[in-house]
C-alpha cells in the first residue's frame, strides 16, 4: 500500500477556514440571527410608520396634556423609527458582507471581530476595541 500524502494536504479553502475565526456552524447560528433580526426590524418600521402619521384626536374627549402627551410620544415613535432603519441599514449590510465573505471581521483593523461579541449584535462591522475607542471619540 502506497501512501502519497496528498490526501493529507488540505485544500486552499479548507486551510482559509480553519484560520476563520467562526466555525461554520457558528456562521450559520450568525446569519440566522440576522435574518431574524432583519424580519422584527422590518416589521417594527413599517408598524411605526402608521403610528408616526398625524396625531388624530378627539378634542372632546382628550384635554390639552393628552394632546401634548400624544405630540411628544409621536415625536418619541418617530425617534424610535429612525433607529429602527438605522438598525436595519447595518443589519443588511451585516448580510452584505456575509456574502462578499469579509463577514467577522472588524472594518476598521481587520482582526476578527469574537463571535460573544457576535451572538449579542450580529450586525457589529467593528471589533470591541475599536468600537470603544469610537466611543470614547463620539463623547
Ligand atoms: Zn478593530
Amino acid at each position: 500500500m502506497v501512501i502519497t500524502g496528498i490526501t493529507l494536504i488540505a485544500s486552499a479553502s479548507e486551510i482559509k477556514k480553519t484560520m476563520s475565526t467562526l466555525k461554520p456552524e457558528q456562521s450559520e447560528h450568525l446569519i440566522k440571527l440576522l435574518k431574524q433580526r432583519k424580519q422584527t426590524l422590518m416589521e417594527t418600521i413599517a408598524q411605526s410608520d402608521q403610528s408616526a402619521q398625524p396625531v388624530k384626536l378627539d378634542q372632546q374627549a382628550f384635554g390639552r396634556v393628552t394632546r401634548v402627551d400624544a405630540l411628544q410620544q409621536q415625536s418619541m415613535a418617530k425617534a424610535s423609527l429612525e433607529q429602527s432603519k438605522q438598525q436595519l441599514r447595518q443589519v443588511l449590510m451585516a448580510l452584505a458582507r456575509f456574502e462578499s465573505g469579509d463577514y467577522g471581521y472588524c472594518l476598521e483593523c481587520d482582526r476578527p471581530i469574537q463571535f460573544a461579541r457576535l451572538e449579542i449584535r450580529p450586525e457589529s462591522s467593528l471589533c470591541i476595541d475599536c468600537q470603544s475607542g469610537k466611543e470614547l471619540a463620539d463623547r
